[in-house]
């Protein structure tokens, strides 16, 4: 098959070929790319962009029950009870008859690949059956130290039931405000030893009060349920969070992706860079908005090169998992950046965390990306409130 369009994203490259053309086998395997001598004489012409399958950084598929039922704007610590009242609102059948629909919309949309976090084994089957490349990350939380072993026991029997169906899999611990520092270091030595770890960091400026000085909406918050507080530390919660892993950090070639960073400093970045070789730093823009009203400091994390992904983050805070609205999101927010940048933070990046670059993740002769329809560009080639994707390979 042979798809030409406007406007086509190859490789690494961010600026696209003018009027260019793909061929693909029946398996999506791309045989040739090109430029088109004639556009009307081609028989699939996109008027719009033709781009690599998606990388989402960082889903809940099991939280897509959720859609439409939490308040926008509870800060972090009104968040976290939102989740606790509402996370067995739904019966299983319920969860999973979401979260196969929501899987199938991505698919359809251009997703090909997914970091995604589960709590439960409730997305496995739908995963293990589906076209669509995921990791899941087997999540953990605990704030009492004594139920450390109890908690890492639970994370094993999971992971095995994961692997059992043949899912890539890795334990992971969830974030400094939800967990003792005996289970954060367990659980992310755990995670790191197989190659992968996937950590919600400095999502909010509630999160760095709690460490730093102890104070602050989510630290009342943790103190109202009589949970165990982490350390006050002084420090960021980053390097909080560096210092509990290990220093020198262990298995220091894992692949580490840290998601959200809205309060990400440049002495934070530093910290993780020297620490490990493979930092990868996921952005989720709706879900901040929803949540808190801020985004992460973009401008800063390109002037140090850091290797930004794209995530929607799951239905709790977000009104869709639509990679397109993010990437919207964040091109209407900092106009400096190029498509062809975004476009690379949403693919390549994204396979690269996952290890599966040399499939998927740009538009390469020999590798099965998926091929994925861009449309409704403005005259300049740049998204617009109305773009929208569109699966073609
Ligand atoms: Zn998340």
């Amino acid at each position: 098959m042979r798809i030409a369009a406007k406007y086509l994203y190859l490789s690494a490259e961010d600026t696209p070929v003018r009027n260019g053309f793909v061929e693909v086998d029946d398996e999506g395997l791309i045989l040739r790319t090109g430029m088109v001598p004639d556009p009307s004489e081609e028989d699939l012409w996109i008027d719009g962009a033709l781009v690599p399958g998606f990388v989402n950084g960082h889903c809940h598929l099991e939280l897509s029950h959720l859609k439409g039922k939490f308040t926008r704007l509870s800060g972090m610590a009104g968040f976290i009870d939102q989740i606790n009242s509402l996370r067995d609102s739904s019966s299983r059948e319920e969860k999973i008859r979401c979260l196969e629909n929501w899987m199938d919309r991505m698919w359809d949309s251009g997703v090909s690949a997914m970091a995604d976090i589960s709590n439960c084994d409730d997305s496995f089957a739908v995963k293990a059956s589906s076209p669509m490349y995921t990791r899941t990350f087997i999540e953990l939380f605990g704030s009492e130290p004594r139920d450390c072993d109890a908690v890492m026991e639970g994370a094993r029997k999971l992971l095995e039931k994961a692997h059992r169906r043949g899912i890539d899999a890795s334990i992971t611990p969830h974030s400094c405000y939800t967990m003792s520092p005996q289970l954060l270091g367990e659980a992310a030595r755990a995670g790191l030893s197989s190659g992968f770890l996937s950590y919600h960091s400095q999502e909010s400026s509630q999160e760095e009060d709690m460490i730093r000085t102890g104070t602050g909406e989510l630290a009342d918050n943790r103190r109202k349920y009589g949970m165990s507080m982490p350390p006050v530390r002084g420090t960021s919660s980053l390097e909080y969070f560096l210092d509990t892993v290990g220093n020198p950090a262990p298995d220091e070639n894992a692949h580490l992706l840290l998601v959200h960073n809205v309060c990400l400093c440049e002495k934070d970045a530093e910290a993780a860079l020297s620490r490990f070789r493979n930092v990868y730093w996921a952005v989720c823009p709706m879900s901040n908005l929803f949540i808190h009203n801020t985004l992460p400091p973009i401008e800063l994390m390109r002037r140090l090169g850091l290797k930004i992904l794209v995530g929607t983050d799951s239905l709790s805070s977000n009104d869709d998992l639509d990679m397109v609205k993010e990437m919207y999101c964040l091109q209407s927010n900092f106009p400096e950046v190029s498509l062809g940048e975004i476009i690379r933070w949403s693919t390549l990046n994204g396979a690269e965390f996952l290890g599966r670059e040399r499939e998927l993740g740009s538009i390469e002769v020999g590798k099965r990306p998926g091929l994925v329809a861009l449309c409704e560009l403005d005259s300049n080639g740049r998204l617009t409130a109305s773009s929208y994707s569109e699966r073609l390979v």
